[in-house]
């Protein structure tokens, strides 16, 4: 074949055109990202200036009052799901736990789950024994993951009505994720994750679907999300469930799509969270979002400044988008 040299021209400048749209957008800046990441980041501060907000503390109940004040200015009903588990097991203790339930749009039958655990570990088990009576705020460990659904809340009923969507959502703050005093992550008696992910989902398998009458299509739990220079891979557990795999593929498909490069496309290792028990005892589709390479990881050093408006941007950015994309 010979070319026309009147068609060169032609062809390398749609060659280039080919070339500029195969590549991914730049990265945008925290002023250009269409989430407010600086207020993410005001909300976590606010959070960890409550102090330790372990299960069942002090601290908890005033972060429970802040959470439901806020709230309730953006969704359509609130739930408090109140639970007990014993702890310590050989004394068989009552502790008490309680999942928040935000609900947009409660008559849908079809529903988006966002969730995060917003109990702190009781102590920085990870701190040398000298200093584990140091408070442990959780900035990452999990205020981050709050923050973020805080600010999400404020745009929610826009999204779903603006977009047409056929979804109602759910925002649920889970309790007891680590109600734990030992340093060791291994399962020990009594030592385990997960109480209110373990309730909540329990009591949702606890009706059958045709009862229910209504079901989650997908869920994403935040965990560990906006800590500085964050890297998300996707969760095993997550990729290896077909349900939450999807969800998994359209969110790192979006991510793709908006140029954050925070989300890397490669498959990570298992991470034992709130996720595994709703997909276990709810069979809920729940993918894990989460960074657990963490320096400050349960240590008193978990603070704000560790964390960074502009992942949390990234983060509730993509989070948006997907949510904007479920027609
Ligand atoms: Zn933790």
């Amino acid at each position: 074949m010979k070319l026309n040299r009147l068609f060169l021209p032609f062809l390398s400048i749609s060659f280039l055109a080919v070339c500029v749209l195969a590549l991914p957008p730049a990265e945008r800046k925290l002023e250009e990202i269409p989430f407010d990441g600086q207020l993410a980041h005001q909300y976590l501060t606010e959070l960890c200036a409550i102090g330790p907000r372990p299960t069942g503390s002090e601290g908890m109940k005033r972060q429970q009052e802040f959470l439901v004040t806020h709230f309730s200015k953006y969704c359509d009903a609130v739930e408090r799901q109140a639970f007990s588990f014993p702890y310590p097991a050989e004394l068989n203790r009552k502790v008490i736990g309680v999942n928040l339930i935000f609900r947009w749009k409660p008559e849908r039958k079809e529903r988006i789950l966002l969730c995060a655990h917003y109990d702190t570990l009781p102590i920085p088990t990870k701190n040398p024994p000298s200093k584990r009576n140091l408070p442990f705020v959780g900035a990452e460990d999990n205020a981050g993951g709050v923050a973020i659904l805080m600010v999400l809340a404020q745009s929610l009923k826009e999204i779903l009505e603006k977009n047409q969507l056929r979804y109602g959502v759910d925002v649920v703050m889970l309790d007891a994720e680590e109600f734990m005093f030992r340093p060791s992550r291994e399962t020990v008696p009594g030592e385990r994750f997960c109480w209110g992910s373990e309730f909540f989902a329990r009591k949702y398998a606890s009706v059958p679907p045709q009862k229910r009458g209504w079901h989650y299509t997908d869920g994403v739990l935040l965990d560990m999300v906006t800590q500085k220079n964050a890297v998300f891979e996707k969760e095993m557990f997550s990729f290896q469930n077909p349900p939450a795999r999807r969800t998994q593929m359209e969110i790192w498909k979006k991510a793709q799509e908006l140029g954050v490069r925070e989300f890397v496309p490669r498959v990570g290792s298992i991470v034992t969270d709130d996720h595994m028990y709703l997909t276990q005892f709810g069979n809920i589709p729940c993918m894990d979002l989460i960074d657990l390479d963490y320096e400050p990881w349960h240590t008193h050093e978990d603070t704000p400044d560790k964390c960074s408006p502009l992942t949390a941007a990234r983060v509730g950015w993509v989070l948006t988008e997907w949510l904007k994309s479920k027609k």
